[in-house]
């Protein structure tokens, strides 16, 4: 009997189980058991894409991705969005793609997905042992065998370490890939928080719970560093939303304290639009400052971009003078908001840095330390966009891994 642990019950640690069982020969030789720490498999997965689990993104290319994007290309071109919605085809679940490519499972739910997985693995005979914490992994060589053993106590022949990165540890994740793999001689990259809201100074309390369409543009140093549009989200601490995650593993693997986003409060103007329209309103317009700008940007925003430009919201339009107007159009076009930093691992989807891939052979995702190891998911050096980029990369590299180990067991069989 051959026998393979899976280190995480997680996304990629489920979809390796599956697509092992799937491609071994002679299934009633090979036991495979998911190791889980938490008390259930894949509790991360129902709260994925706000309870609706993004499963993927049909654009997921390499450019969707940063860390060794080299490395993650082969089993992502191995398996691509096509191929892993086929996957969940095969097991009864069908997708519907939305707006940027984002592929949600018809349901809406992400339950669904969970539960797609956890019957198929159930259907192979895989084996879940909830409850248990991988803390420690050797290799066991005599002259009859090698075996990997998992807390001194439990001996496989193979073991894929999929126990995710260090992000939102209240669903099980806590770096633990990190000390297992650095036991068996592994590098880890310096890590980091990914896709996460950002703690911003001298910033406006007031503004919390508006969101706004809004262009931006991450700065470290006086240089730009990053392009992004979309609905931003005030909150106490700072800002959030999706393109402020998108470009947040920036702010949080800089060193840099010198860091601003500069926010577009209206992309649809050009700035002599703008100007124009500000001059307008000041012609026809005999009302007070506080309402000035609510005809082109949320109310409470308008109060503050009034403050920050040293314009009382009580004076009438009317009385302002080109250099307040002058003064308005550049914050409109250009307000520069103080980083401090990025909010920690707890709040984060993922990880950015992980295991070092170069340890890893790509096409199997086979330590080149230990044979008979396997690493996948976010524990490895690689991150994604939001939008289904992550899971993406979960999918792909747990597939790679068990298919792989399927392989090899079937020529060691032949
Ligand atoms: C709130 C949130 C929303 C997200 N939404 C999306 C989305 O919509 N689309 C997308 O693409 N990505 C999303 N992500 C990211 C995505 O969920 C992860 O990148 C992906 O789940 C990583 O897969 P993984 O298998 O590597 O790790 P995980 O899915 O994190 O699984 C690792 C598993 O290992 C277990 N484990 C950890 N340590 C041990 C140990 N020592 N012993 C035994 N078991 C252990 C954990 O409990 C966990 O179950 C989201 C993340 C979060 C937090």
């Amino acid at each position: 009997m051959t026998k393979v642990g899976v280190i995480g019950g997680g996304a990629s640690g489920m979809c390796a189980a599956i697509e092992l069982m799937n491609n071994v020969a002679d299934s009633q030789s090979v036991e495979v058991t998911v190791f889980e720490k938490m008390t259930r498999v894949g509790k991360k997965l129902l709260v994925t894409g706000n309870g609706r689990c993004n499963i993927t993104n049909m654009n997921a290319a390499r450019s969707g991705y940063r860390g060794d994007t080299e490395f993650a290309k082969t089993a992502l071109n191995k398996f691509t969005p096509e191929s892993n919605i086929e996957f969940f085809n095969s097991l009864g679940l069908y997708t519907r793609t939305e707006e940027d490519g984002r592929v949600y499972p018809l349901s809406n739910q992400a339950s669904s997905v969970l539960d797609a997985l956890r019957f198929e693995c159930e259907r192979l005979g895989i084996k879940f042992v909830c409850d248990y914490r991988a803390v420690h992994i050797k290799e066991a060589v005599t002259a009859f065998s090698r075996k990997i053993v998992i807390n001194n106590r439990d001996r496989f022949d193979y073991v894929i370490v999929a126990a995710g990165g260090k992000a939102a540890k209240i669903h099980g994740t806590d770096g633990d890939s990190y000390d297992l793999l650095k036991m068996l001689g592994h590098t880890v990259t310096p890590i980091a928080p990914a896709l996460v809201s950002l703690n911003c100074s001298d910033f406006t309390k007031s503004l919390k719970g508006v969101r706004s369409i809004c262009g931006e543009e991450l700065i470290i140093d006086g240089k730009p560093e990053y392009k992004n549009f979309g609905e931003v989200q005030f909150t106490d601490y700072g800002l959030s939303g999706i393109p402020i995650m998108q470009l947040s593993r920036f702010v949080s693997m800089s060193p840099s304290n010198n860091i601003q986003i500069y926010l577009d409060l209206v992309p649809d103007f050009s700035e002599e639009k703008l100007y124009e329209y500000l001059v307008s309103r000041r012609e026809k317009d005999t009302g007070l400052c506080e309402n000035m700008l609510s005809g082109i940007i949320n109310k409470q925003l308008c109060i503050t971009v009034m403050k920050e430009c040293n314009i009382a919201v009580n004076r009438r339009v009317n009385t302002l003078n080109d250099g307040e107007i002058n003064a308005l159009c550049k914050i409109l076009k250009c307000w520069k908001i103080n980083v401090k930093n990025s909010r920690s691992f707890e709040y984060a989807q993922v990880t950015a840095g992980g295991v070092k891939c170069s340890e890893f052979d790509p096409e199997t995702m086979e330590s080149k330390l230990t044979k008979g190891v396997y690493c996948c998911g976010e524990a490895l050096d690689v991150d994604g966009d939001c939008g289904g980029y992550n899971l993406q990369w979960a999918w792909s590299s747990g597939r790679t891994a068990g298919k792989s180990i399927a392989e090899r067991i079937n020529s060691n069989n032949a």
